[in-house]
């Protein structure tokens, strides 16, 4: 029997919609500040397309667009006018920075509780640590897709290809958290073939169109593809043979219409889960069925708790 195709588009459009009903009950709407820097069109359509999200859900946004010369004073002193901006419930700045700014100086800059991508080293530690935490958008999207699938993961052994800051790390601790038996593997890792083979969870981050081949894949795993490479054919093409894991696997997210529109709608909730906590208000329950999206204060201390069920 071929694999249930998991439809992200459609659960990540349900997880909009909740999140537009929510965001009409604050007093004042979510905002999400996005700072473009330089010409990269790649970035330019990625943060035109949360824009959008915005929009469709009842936020605000604010687009600042800067050029590639921007200096880093100049960037601190941004952050620092959108950090205490009661308007801005999120911050996000689109990477990559020009080679003449460290990204990693400048996520550091961002209030914790405005850090929407979960990248600052304040939300990091607090989610390796096991608390609430704001969670990057596609591990956390990630998660989301596979429970869909089953929320039985206790004992399960999960392979997460790729050890990026941005995915491969967070999930494989998203992975351990839910009590799966997490390998983490990368361009170093001896006999990748092996390590997925013994996968009853795959998670391919890695950005090599059809990597994983489908005898890789071990009978009635659930693989989810997070990887996205445009090919010389201007198709977006996954890390994982689709065609082939199709026959194997027990359950795959497609490429595009699996990861891509979660990872957007994550970062709306991670956004209204901001903006309640700014506005005082409880963060909603039963968007995500799991709880680990929440930010901490300004001073790295986590002060209300899990997300109310
Ligand atoms: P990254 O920072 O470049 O990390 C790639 C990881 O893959 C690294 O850990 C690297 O190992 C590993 N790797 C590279 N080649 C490998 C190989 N042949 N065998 C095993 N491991 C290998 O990339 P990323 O930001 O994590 O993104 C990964 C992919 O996901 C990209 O295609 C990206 O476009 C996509 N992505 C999609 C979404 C979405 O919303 N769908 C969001 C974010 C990223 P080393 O550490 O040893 O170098």
């Amino acid at each position: 029997m071929p694999a249930r195709i998991i439809d992200g588009k459609a659960i990540a459009a349900a997880l909009r919609a909740g999140i537009a009903l929510q965001a009409k009950a604050l007093p004042q709407p979510p905002g999400l500040a996005a700072i473009l820097i330089g010409d990269d069109p790649a970035s330019a359509v990625y943060v035109a397309g949360k824009v959008k999200a915005c929009a469709e859900v009842g936020f605000l946004s604010f687009v600042h667009r800067l050029p590639a010369s921007t200096s880093e004073a100049e960037l601190f002193d941004l952050i620092e006018t959108l950090n205490q901006d009661s308007k801005v419930s999120g911050i996000l700045l689109q990477l990559p920075l020009p080679p003449a700014l460290d990204a990693r100086q400048f996520i550091c800059m961002i209030d914790s509780n405005k850090d929407v991508d979960g990248l600052s080293p304040v939300n990091y530690g607090l989610l390796a640590a096991g608390l609430p935490a704001a969670v990057p958008c596609t591990p956390l999207g990630c998660l989301h897709l596979l429970r869909t699938v089953t929320t039985d993961l206790q004992g399960k052994r999960a392979l997460v290809l790729g050890r990026s800051t941005l995915v491969g790390k967070p999930m494989a601790e998203l992975l351990v958290q839910q009590d799966c038996t997490v390998t983490v593997a990368h361009s170093k890792s001896r006999d990748l073939p092996a390590l997925c083979r013994e996968a009853d969870i795959l998670v391919a981050a890695v950005g090599r169109p059809g990597l994983v081949r489908g005898e890789w894949i071990k009978p009635g795993a659930i693989v989810i593809d997070v990887g996205i490479t445009r090919g010389a054919d201007n198709k977006l093409h996954g890390d994982v043979n689709f065609a082939e894991a199709l026959a194997v696997a027990g359950a795959i997210t497609p490429v595009p219409g699996g990861v891509g529109p979660m990872t957007i709608a994550c970062l709306l909730f991670n956004t209204l889960v901001a903006a309640c906590r700014q506005q005082g208000r409880v963060v909603p329950k039963g968007l995500l069925d799991h709880d680990y999206s929440l930010c901490a204060d300004a001073s790295g201390r986590n002060t209300r708790g899990r997300v109310a069920r």
